[in-house]
C-alpha cells in the first residue's frame, strides 16, 4: 500500500520529497538523492496502456502511461471507466519503492475527444477563425475539467504548429498559417493549466490545481512548415525564419508555464528534431529558459530506425543526449531500458544528463500536485458533456463560421435563411454525420463516420431550428428524382472531407472529396443553395462552381454541437469568423505566407462576410 501522507506526518516519518510545504526544488533534490539509476531511467520512460502491467509500473518505476491516439479501455468507455483504469495504473505506481506517481497522457486536442459523451469542440483551425483568445482559454478550462474527470492529468495539447501548407494532413490541428494568430489562440494553454500568478518564474512548469492538467506544446519545431506540407517532412528555413515563424508561439507557452513540449518528427534543413541538441538544448532549454520536460513523439525511436537505419541504441544515445527527457517508447520498453542502462553505464550518456531529465520530469510532477493528489476526483464526473460545456462548444462553432459568399447578387443577401419556409432540402454526405463533423482525433485516432459520440448533427439542428410547418426533406445523395416530389424553397448542402489524421491526411490535390461538387451542382442548378463546407482546410473551389452557389459557409470541423451552425444561418447570431488560412485558387500557389499576402487568392487571409454582406476586417 502507498504510504499515506498524513499518517507519515503523524508518525514523524515524513521526508522532504513527500512534504508539500517544502519548495519543489528541495523536494526534487531529496527524491533524486534516493533514486537508483534503474529508477531514474524508469521515470524517463512512457509506455502505452496496453503494456502497462502492474509489475512494470511497480518494479521499474515507469514515469508515465499513455493512450496513443484513440486507444481506450473499451468501446464507448465513459469517463468513469477511464478513471477506474487510470487509478488502477496509479495505484500500481504508488506501490513502487519510492511511490512516485505516474501521469497519464491522452490526445485531448479538441475536448477530451476519445471519451464517449465528452464535449467535442471545433478543431484548432476553426478556433483560429474566431480570433477569440478568451474563448480559447475558456475551452481550455472546460477541456481540463473533462480530462481530469477521466482520471487523466496530462493532455498532448495544444498543437501550436503554424501551418504554411494546407496539403499537410495536420492542417486542422493548427490555428492558422499566421504566427500572430497562433500566438493569440495559444491562450488555450492558460485554460488547460491555469494562469500562473504574477511573478511566477519564467519557464517554470505550472498547474493551478486539481481541475487543471499538464499541457504539451507540440511539435517542436517547424512541423507546419515542411516542404509541400508533407507530414514529418523537412522544413527548409534559415534559423532566423524558423525562430520568427515557428518558434515564436513557444515563447508564449514557455512564459505561461507550459509543463511539457513534444519534439517533432520532422527535420529542419535535413536535421532530425529528435536528435537536435542545438534546438532542444541550446535554444529551447538554455536560451528560452524552458524548465519543464521535453517528450519525444510516439515511437519516435522505432521510426528513426525504420527511416534511417542504424540500430535502436544509437537513437537512444542521440535523442537523450540531444535533450529529450522522456521517451514515448511506447511498447518495447525492455529494449529501451536495457539500451539506456548500457549507455549510462558505459558513460556515453553522462549521469548529469540523466539527472537533468529526471529533475525536469519530477519538477512537472510536483508542480502538478501529483504526489498530493495522485488519484481521480469522481466529483467531476457530472461535468463531462454537461450543458454548460456544450453551450461553450456551440458558441465556438458560431464564432468559427466564415461566410465566403452571400447572394449571387451581393445586393440581395441570401442569408439568413427563412425559418418558416414551406419545404426545404437538406443534402450531402456531411449533413447528418456526427463523426464527419468531428473529424480526426475523435472517438478513434483517425476519426470515423456515424454517431460516434453524443451530439447534434447539422440535420438535427435544422429540424429544431425551423418552424413546425416546415417540411425538411433529407437526402444525402440527391438525384434528379429528388426534385419530382414538389417545390423546395431552398437547399442546405453539407459536403467536405471525411475524417483523417496525420500522414493519412496529406493530400496534394485538395479537391472536394467524394462526389461533393457534383451533388452541390445538381442541387444548385435547380434550387437556391447554401453550401456548408466541412473540412480541415481550404479546398479548391472552381469559379464555375462558386458561381452556382447562393451562399457558401466554411464550417471547418465543428465538433459535437451542430446547433452552432443553425444559430447563425437562421440569423439568431451574426457571422464573425475570418479566414485563418488564405483561400488559394490552385495548389500551385502553395505554400502560404499570411504576412506576404498571396497574389490572386480566391479569398485573402482574414476574409469573412457578415450576412448583411459587410466584409469583416482582419
Ligand atoms: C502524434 C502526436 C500525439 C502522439 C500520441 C503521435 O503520432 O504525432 O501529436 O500526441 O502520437 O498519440
Amino acid at each position: 500500500k502507498a504510504p499515506d501522507l498524513k499518517m507519515s506526518i503523524a508518525e514523524g516519518m515524513i521526508c522532504v520529497y513527500r512534504n508539500p510545504d517544502e519548495p519543489i526544488e528541495a523536494r526534487i533534490k531529496d527524491l533524486i538523492s534516493r533514486m537508483t539509476i534503474k529508477e531514474k531511467i524508469g521515470q524517463m520512460t512512457q509506455i502505452d496502456r496496453s503494456v502497462a502491467t502492474p509489475s512494470a509500473l511497480k518494479d521499474l518505476s515507469i514515469g508515465s502511461v499513455l493512450s496513443g491516439g484513440g486507444s481506450k479501455p473499451f468501446e464507448k468507455a465513459t469517463s468513469s471507466d477511464w478513471a477506474d483504469m487510470v487509478d488502477g495504473f496509479q495505484k500500481a505506481a504508488l506501490e513502487s519503492r519510492l511511490g512516485i506517481p505516474i501521469f497519464y497522457g491522452v490526445d485531448a486536442v479538441h475536448g477530451n475527444n476519445t471519451v464517449y459523451g465528452a464535449t467535442v469542440f471545433p478543431h484548432n483551425v476553426g478556433l483560429g477563425a474566431t480570433r477569440d483568445a478568451d474563448l480559447a482559454q475558456r475551452i481550455g478550462v472546460a477541456t481540463a475539467l473533462e480530462v481530469r474527470a477521466s482520471g487523466v492529468q496530462y493532455a498532448f495539447a495544444p498543437c501550436i504548429a503554424v501551418c504554411k501548407d494546407p496539403r499537410w494532413g495536420r492542417c486542422y490541428e493548427s490555428f492558422s498559417e499566421d504566427t500572430e494568430t497562433v500566438r493569440k489562440m495559444a491562450s488555450i494553454l492558460i485554460g488547460l493549466q491555469g494562469q500562473p500568478p504574477e511573478g511566477h518564474p519564467k519557464g517554470y512548469p505550472f498547474v493551478a490545481g486539481r481541475n487543471n492538467v499538464m499541457a504539451c506544446a507540440k511539435h517542436f519545431v517547424g512541423d507546419g512548415g515542411t516542404n509541400k506540407g508533407e507530414n514529418e517532412g523537412d522544413t527548409v528555413l534559415s534559423f532566423d525564419d524558423l525562430e520568427r515563424i515557428h518558434v515564436a508561439p513557444y515563447l508564449d507557452c514557455i512564459s505561461q508555464g507550459v509543463c511539457t513540449i513534444m519534439a517533432s518528427y520532422s527535420t529542419w534543413n535535413g536535421r532530425r528534431l529528435h536528435s537536435d541538441h542545438f534546438l532542444l538544448t541550446e535554444i529551447l532549454k538554455d536560451r528560452l529558459g524552458f524548465k519543464g520536460m521535453v517528450i519525444s513523439d510516439w515511437e519516435a525511436l522505432d521510426r528513426l530506425v525504420n527511416i534511417y537505419g542504424l540500430n535502436y541504441r544509437d537513437y537512444v544515445l542521440s535523442t537523450i543526449n540531444a535533450g529529450i527527457d522522456m521517451v514515448m517508447v511506447p511498447f518495447n520498453y525492455e529494449l529501451f531500458l536495457e539500451d539506456l542502462m548500457y549507455l549510462v553505464e558505459s558513460g556515453e550518456i553522462p549521469m548529469a544528463r540523466i539527472d537533468d531529465a529526471v529533475e525536469r520530469i519530477l519538477r512537472v510532477k510536483f508542480a502538478a500536485g501529483l504526489f498530493e493528489y495522485p488519484l481521480s476526483d469522481r466529483s467531476l464526473l457530472d461535468i463531462v458533456g454537461c450543458k454548460l460545456h456544450r453551450e461553450l462548444a456551440r458558441e465556438a462553432v458560431r464564432k468559427s463560421l466564415v461566410l465566403l459568399k452571400n447572394g449571387k447578387d451581393p445586393k440581395k443577401p441570401f442569408l439568413p435563411l427563412e425559418r418558416n419556409a414551406k419545404r426545404i432540402l437538406v443534402a450531402g454526405t456531411h449533413a447528418d454525420d456526427l463523426g464527419y463533423q468531428c473529424g480526426g482525433w475523435t472517438a478513434t485516432w483517425a476519426g470515423t463516420s456515424g454517431r460516434i459520440t453524443i451530439g447534434t448533427t447539422i440535420l438535427d439542428a435544422i429540424k429544431e431550428a425551423v418552424g413546425s410547418e416546415t417540411e425538411v426533406v433529407h437526402e444525402p445523395n440527391p438525384t434528379p428524382d429528388t426534385f419530382a416530389g414538389g417545390d423546395f424553397s431552398f437547399a442546405i448542402v453539407a459536403v467536405g472531407e471525411p475524417p483523417y489524421v496525420e500522414s493519412g491526411g496529406d493530400n496534394s490535390e485538395l479537391t472536394i472529396p467524394f462526389n461533393g461538387a457534383e451533388v452541390v451542382s445538381l442541387v444548385a442548378d435547380r434550387i437556391p443553395t447554401l453550401m456548408i463546407l466541412i473540412s480541415g482546410r481550404p479546398l479548391v473551389l472552381e469559379p464555375w462552381f462558386l458561381e452556382k452557389l447562393d451562399a457558401l459557409v466554411a464550417a471547418w470541423l465543428p465538433g459535437s454541437e451542430g446547433r452552432g451552425i443553425t444559430d447563425v444561418i437562421f440569423g439568431d447570431y451574426e457571422f464573425q469568423g475570418r479566414l485563418p488560412m488564405t483561400w488559394f485558387k490552385r495548389v500551385e500557389q502553395l505554400p502560404l505566407h499570411a504576412e506576404e499576402n498571396l497574389e490572386d487568392p480566391l479569398f485573402p487571409f482574414g476574409f469573412g462576410l457578415t450576412s448583411n454582406t459587410k466584409v469583416l476586417q482582419n
